[in-house]
């Protein structure tokens, strides 16, 4: 993930407090370690280099986690998909803010996306690909699954107020901050064009929810006076053009990641879509 996490917390007791936070970060950096497609001995790496050969165990934790991103990949009609990783090596956003791809390469990639490819095995707790190519890529969710974990820990520890968020593009309200009112979260507009700038973008509230943020600039380049950011629509292999900003507020922050990245992708009629499944969602979408 390479992202930057903080944590503000409000209570009476700072030792106890600064101990539940550092115990909070303990826990998103350890998740981290073991969600990264980016560093070779975590679980996701180890079933990306072998789940093509061979069934690979995991954690229950991760392997709960697969399952639940697959069934939301099949709630927002796989604009949001986990198998994305080789559309987002194609497109250059593997470590790098993205070029165009070559045709040969993508239409080998579009070959290997879709759970479909991802078989579990609840018995064994196993991960099998059943083809090689087919790599998984957490990064619309694990922000968020590391978010709720730091938040459940938080809780444990009595922690009645907090403010959580990784990147800036999830967050999580616990309580209500000092003042008794409501956490407020301002959506930036990151992109200052024109066309974006006269429109007004919510300050949203949160008590005991997190809001998600996904947008096409940030890790993005230009082609043909197009932005192409790091959301790629797994159903056309492209970047999303569909929407330039959707955020989705919802009681879990595994969620609202990865539903905001589905809703991107979806656009406008995301919004109907996902409310089918999730009725209680808040949603903004330009
Ligand atoms: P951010 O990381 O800025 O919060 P997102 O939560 O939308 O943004 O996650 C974007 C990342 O998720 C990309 O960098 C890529 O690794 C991965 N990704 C891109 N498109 C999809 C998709 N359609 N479904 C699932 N993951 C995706
Ligand atoms: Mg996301």
């Amino acid at each position: 993930m390479a992202t930057r996490f903080e944590i503000v917390l409000h209570g009476a007791n700072a030792t106890s407090l600064r101990a539940a936070g550092e115990e909070a970060l303990d826990e998103i950096a350890r998740i981290e370690s073991q969600l990264s497609l980016y560093r070779p001995t975590s679980e996701i790496a180890r079933v990306n280099a072998r789940a093509a050969y061979e069934p690979v165990r995991v954690t229950p934790p991760v392997y709960n986690l697969l399952k639940h991103a697959r069934d939301l990949s099949g709630a927002c009609e796989r604009a949001f998909d986990i198998t994305i990783a080789p559309l987002v090596r194609c497109w250059g956003f593997m470590g790098g803010t993205g070029e165009a791809a070559d045709p040969k390469q993508l239409a080998e990639a579009r070959e290997c996306i879709g759970m479909a490819h991802v078989h579990f095995d609840d018995a064994k707790q196993t991960i099998q690909f059943d083809r090689p190519g087919v790599m998984l890529d957490l990064g619309a969710i694990g922000k968020g699954y590391a978010i709720d974990r730091a938040v459940e820990f938080l809780l444990e520890a009595g922690v009645e107020s907090a403010l959580v968020h990784g990147g800036t593009s999830t967050v999580y309200g616990i309580g209500k901050p000092m003042d008794g009112g409501a956490w407020k979260v301002a959506v930036a507009n990151a992109f200052g064009t024109p066309n974006t700038d006269s429109i007004a973008l919510p300050t949203i509230t949160l008590e005991n929810e997190a809001l998600s943020v996904s947008a096409i600039w940030g890790r993005s380049f230009e082609k043909e006076g197009k932005m192409l950011g790091h959301v790629i629509d797994p159903r056309t292999g492209e970047p999303t053009q569909t929407a330039q900003l959707a955020t989705v507020i919802t009681k879990s922050a595994t969620d609202s990641d990865a539903l905001s990245t589905a809703l991107l992708v979806l656009g406008q009629p995301g919004e109907t879509t996902l409310k089918q499944t999730f009725p209680t969602i808040r949603t903004f979408i330009l």
